[in-house]
C-alpha cells in the first residue's frame, strides 16, 4: 500500500495578532507605567488574573481595576528546550506560574534564572518591557 498523495507546502509565515483591549486597556495603561493591575468584579468580588470584562464567576460586566502589586512567589514552571515556530528566535526559556497575595497567580516568562536554580518557594517579582514593536509585556525576574 502507497502514502496517499500530499502536497508539500514550505512558507514563513508571519504571524499577526489583533487583540481587542477596549475594555481592558487600562491594563496595559498601567503596565506601561510599571504598575500590575488586574480586575475584580463589582458583584462578587473575584479577582481575576488576566483581566476580564465578563466575570467568570457571576457573570457581571461590573468591575474595578485593583493592584497586584509586585512581589510574588514561583509555585511551579517549566523549561522549554524546544521553542515553538513563533519564539523560534529564541534560546529555551523558563515559563513559570507566579501567584501574588491574595492567590491570583499569573503565567509569565521567568528571566535571569538558570533551569538548575529554579526552585518552587522562591520570591519573584513581576517586571513590565516592552517588544520591538512597542507592545508592553511582562516578565517574572527574581525579587
Ligand atoms: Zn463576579
Amino acid at each position: 500500500m502507497s502514502d496517499p498523495p500530499v502536497l508539500h507546502s514550505r512558507r514563513s509565515l508571519t504571524l499577526r495578532f489583533d487583540i481587542p483591549i477596549s475594555r481592558t486597556h487600562e491594563f496595559w495603561d498601567a503596565l506601561k507605567e510599571g504598575r500590575f493591575e488586574t480586575t475584580k468584579c463589582s458583584k462578587c468580588g473575584a479577582v481575576t488574573f488576566p483581566p476580564q470584562s465578563d466575570c467568570p464567576r457571576c457573570m457581571s460586566q461590573e468591575f474595578t481595576w485593583t493592584s497586584l502589586g509586585t512581589e510574588a512567589v514561583l509555585r511551579t514552571f517549566t523549561y522549554v528546550q524546544v521553542t515553538p515556530a513563533s519564539f523560534v528566535e529564541n534560546d529555551p526559556y523558563i515559563i513559570a506560574i507566579g501567584e501574588f497575595p491574595g492567590g491570583v497567580k499569573v503565567l509569565a516568562w521567568l528571566e535571569g534564572v538558570q533551569r538548575e536554580d529554579a526552585k518552587p518557594g522562591m520570591k519573584l517579582r513581576i517586571q513590565a518591557r516592552a517588544s520591538k514593536e512597542g507592545n508592553p509585556y511582562y516578565v517574572f525576574v527574581l525579587a
